[in-house]
């Protein structure tokens, strides 16, 4: 089993906003420390949106799915955070327009086009102290591993790392800046947020293809 269909799309994104609606209020308050504190709530709130759109598409495409996707999270998320996770699911949807099913190959392109697509947009690096550093990671990752298994396992942990790295690091980047120095020693939102989505993957992919990839 080395490939995802399109029902089985439509269950990791709801996977993925279960898990996020799950994590909110922790995310609330990686946001706290340097930010407003919303970013689980408005990520939760998009993520759910997008759940309710996508299950009632006709007989949609991997394309379609991930478009709506996109759009809910640019139009109910808001900030510079929702134009960013727009960003990177819009950007991978466009790398796979007219597909029903996605291969290991189809998800190194969407994730790796997906990041350009962020970093281009929010200008960050990598050590910037933003999602960028457990995102890259997690796309590395996927590059990396032999199969879809493999890389659902190593991305998540990548993202995990990357998140963790982020207590060390001076945040640059949106409303976290202002706190400069005062940012080490806190973990970043943005990058928590990206391990949960990863997780979610890693943890629906193990439950449903368990030993067979
Ligand atoms: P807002 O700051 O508008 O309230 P959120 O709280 O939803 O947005 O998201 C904050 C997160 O957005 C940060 O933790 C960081 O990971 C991410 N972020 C902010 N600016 C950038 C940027 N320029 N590039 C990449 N990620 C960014
Ligand atoms: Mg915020």
């Amino acid at each position: 089993m080395n490939e995802i269909t399109t029902q089985q799309l439509i269950e990791i994104v709801s996977a993925i906003s279960a898990a996020i609606t799950s994590a909110r209020d922790e995310l609330n308050s990686l946001d706290s420390a340097l930010g407003d504190g919303d970013h689980g709530t408005a990520l939760s709130v998009a993520f759910a949106d997008a759940v309710e759109k996508i299950t009632v598409l006709e007989q949609p495409t991997s394309a379609d799915i991930l478009r709506v996707v996109a759009s809910s999270l640019m139009n109910r998320m808001g900030g510079a955070s929702g134009a960013l996770y727009g960003t990177l699911f819009l950007r991978a949807c466009g790398t796979v327009q007219g597909k029903y099913v996605l291969t290991h190959d189809d998800l190194k392109t969407m994730w790796q086009v997906g990041l350009e697509g962020v970093m281009q947009r929010g200008k960050a690096q990598p050590g910037d102290k933003t999602m960028i550093d457990a995102l890259q990671p997690a796309v590395n990752a996927f590059a990396e591993a032999d199969d879809l298994h493999e890389a659902f396992r190593k991305a998540a942990a990548a993202a995990a790392r990357g998140a963790r790295s982020t207590a060390q690091m001076i945040a640059k980047h949106g409303r976290a800046k202002f706190a400069g120095e005062r940012s080490l020693g806190h973990e970043d939102a943005g990058a928590g947020s990206i391990t949960v989505m990863f997780s979610a993957m890693r943890d629906y992919w193990k439950e449903n293809h368990d030993g067979q990839a």
